[in-house]
């Protein structure tokens, strides 16, 4: 059974420290048993290490439903209704200090010294990870707790695929979204899969970025923003192909970014195949 002065010691341990601003991704479940409640024990012990002038964020996401879906009566979404992605960030959005991002679909939560400059700006006119920038600028670190499998990777590759032009190099792209109470917002750049995401663990450890251990009796790792950017930048652009999953019925992956025409007609006819079949 973990207590909270445990999980202050793992996180310390990965590099985490006083001042810190972290963007953090969990899969809670993976903590294994804690004195009370995961989400709130990750919390309050990420909040102690960074102390008064850190920033703790998480990604606090509302689904998305592409076109012609998103014609049909879906019911608003606010910007501050309680998040889809994930248990910590539900925690971490409900906690009375959080902030959150004024984005229709890819807001954040944070709280703390840099919530602010982190979450400012972050509205529906600019990417869904847009505060990756702000979170690279003020040094900030990227920490996965347990999710290294079930949702592997760091969020700066989607930074990156947003600079280089990728996240809208996607049939999705302007044609997805939610309903707001002023109406339909598209998302003009799609993120898409990040299943592939692990595929760059390698260079990551090639380069001498990443710190990885436990936290409770999950398999954790962190690095720093500005570091993750540095090795990616370079292989995404010599490579787009290199972060999409290697699952053959990925429809993002296989059938809709424009940078992977290659898998196109095996994928579609492979899908098309399927509907017509009722095959699996
Ligand atoms: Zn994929």
């Amino acid at each position: 059974m973990w207590d909270q002065a445990a999980l202050e010691r793992h996180l310390a341990a990965l590099g985490l420290t006083a001042g810190d601003h972290v963007l953090m991704r969990a899969s809670l479940r993976r903590l294994g048993a804690v004195a009370g409640n995961r989400a709130d024990m990750l919390i309050d012990a990420t909040l102690r290490v960074i102390g008064p002038t850190g920033t703790l964020a998480v990604l606090a996401f509302h689904p998305v439903v592409p076109f012609p879906g998103l014609r049909r009566g879906l019911a608003p979404v606010a910007s501050d209704d309680p998040p889809s992605s994930g248990g910590l960030a539900v925690a971490v959005a409900a906690r009375p200090q959080a902030r959150r991002s004024a984005h229709p679909a890819c807001g954040w939560a944070a709280i703390g010294a840099g919530a602010q400059a982190l979450l400012d700006g972050h509205d529906g006119d600019v990417s869904c990870f847009h505060p990756i920038a702000a979170l690279a600028g003020m040094g900030g670190k990227l920490v996965n707790v347990g999710n290294v499998t079930d949702s592997p990777g760091f969020s700066t590759v989607h930074y990156i695929q947003d600079q280089l032009g990728l996240s809208r190099r996607n049939l999705l792209a302007g044609r997805i979204g939610l309903r707001t109470a002023s109406g339909l917002y598209h998302l003009q750049d799609f993120p898409g899969c990040s299943q592939g995401f692990g595929r760059l663990y390698g260079a990551y450890v090639e380069a001498g970025i990443l710190r990885a251990g436990p936290v409770g009796d999950s398999y954790a790792i962190a690095a720093a923003a500005r570091d993750l950017m540095a090795v990616e930048r370079p292989l995404l652009r010599a490579d787009p192909t290199a972060p999409l999953c290697r699952d053959p019925r990925c429809m993002h992956c296989r059938g809709l970014v424009t940078y992977n025409k290659r898998d196109w007609p095996r994928f579609w006819a492979g899908w098309a195949w399927r509907k017509l079949t009722g095959r699996r």
